[in-house]
């Protein structure tokens, strides 16, 4: 039997998605090859990728100002990709905005490049909250943030204002809701939570961006080339950029972002409810910056946390441990995540 999956990344993407996939592993389109085996640069291919990028170009409503690449090396390559092709070579300066591990990872890796200010961070409290009314200086390269914190339950509800260019990585709620792209100089997201499996990295970037740093950018770090070459400067994910594909098809079917962001609306508040309502659980993470799509929640008594883990596995539910620098549990609640599977983590929840 299914599980109800509620793991963080790589996580549930739709059934018919996994279903479409294992056909195209054994035979793709009818071609008596498998996917997996023609060539990147075949028209089969080709047409996939073209797709692909179609798809994110319609569904997120990308301008032409901005171009859309599949490329390898998961969000922690964009830390340092991001960096090295908007900071300056001379006195060259970046503000981050602390929201937790993630934010973290990537401002260490923004470092090599030049100055790395923090301009805002909720360290203070186990990063609970986004911090709010802060000032951005006007002089930085870029402005960095970590638009939903997976690890922490937290998600920005509006996002930071800067003349500079704006960088986000929307790894854990991309194509979650609606996002007004024309905002953005890059985002960045890893394909394993809301859109494929891990292998491919989605990125969009504003083009008049780049190009302007005075630095040699190695050829595979350099969006320009990726640009140049369609993702294909190297061999692309295949795989990972047809599953992606598929789940984008998905999206469309459904009716797109506006449809997708009121089932996850739906989705967590029955899951906030429950937390709120049920004198055992507690979620400490400030209301108003609550994630839709990675709920935290602890047990007041903590002592009887396998237990409740025991009940969860024998409901058929998997992967609501929390991770080890919070505690307690999380449910990552994806698109994919059928409201019947966070009615079932509910019910296991009233019985304590
Ligand atoms: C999962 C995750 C990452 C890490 O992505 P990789 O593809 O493993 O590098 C980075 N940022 C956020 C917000 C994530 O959720």
């Amino acid at each position: 039997m299914k599980k109800h999956n509620f793991s963080a990344g790589p996580s549930i993407l739709p059934q018919e998605v996994f279903e479409k996939a294992s056909q195209a592993i054994l035979d793709f389109d009818n071609t008596g090859l498998s996917l997996i085996e023609i060539s990147h640069r075949s028209k089969e291919f080709v047409a996939v990728y073209n797709k692909a990028v179609a798809l994110v170009k319609e569904i997120l409503e990308v301008p032409s100002t901005h171009e859309v690449l599949f490329l390898q090396g998961g969000a922690s390559t964009q830390f340092l990709m991001s960096a090295i092709n908007l900071i300056k070579k001379d006195n060259g300066k970046a503000a981050y905005i602390n929201t937790g591990s993630w934010s973290t990872k990537a401002a260490k890796e923004a470092k090599n490049f030049g100055e790395v200010i923090e301009v805002a961070s909720s360290a203070d409290t186990n990063h609970n909250y986004i911090p709010k009314g802060y000032e951005i200086p006007t002089d930085v390269d870029l402005v960095h943030f970590t638009s939903n914190n997976t690890i922490f339950g937290t998600q920005f509800q509006a996002y930071p204002e800067t003349e500079a260019p704006l960088v986000a990585d929307m790894s854990s709620d991309i194509f979650s809701k609606p996002v007004d792209v024309s905002k953005f100089g890059i985002i960045y997201a890893g394909a394993q939570k809301n859109l494929g499996p891990a292998g491919a990295t989605l990125v969009i970037v504003k083009k008049d961006i780049l190009g302007n740093t005075g630095r040699a950018i190695p050829s595979m770090l350099d969006y320009q080339v990726q640009i140049k070459g369609e993702s294909m400067f190297n061999t692309p994910p295949v795989f990972a950029i047809y599953v992606s594909m598929l789940n984008l098809e998905y999206m469309k079917a459904q009716g797109g972002l506006k449809v997708i962001a009121k089932a996850n609306e739906e989705k967590a508040a029955m899951l906030y409810q429950e937390i709120d309502n049920n004198p055992s659980f507690v979620n400490h993470v400030a209301k108003e910056d609550r994630s839709l799509m990675n709920v935290v929640f602890l047990l007041n008594d903590t002592s009887r946390d396998a237990e409740f883990l025991d009940a969860c596995t024998a409901a058929g539910i998997s992967n609501v441990k929390g991770h080890r620098s919070v505690g307690g549990f999380r449910a990552s609640i994806y698109n994919a995540m059928p409201k019947e599977s966070v009615q079932a983590l509910i019910n296991i929840m009233k019985k304590f």
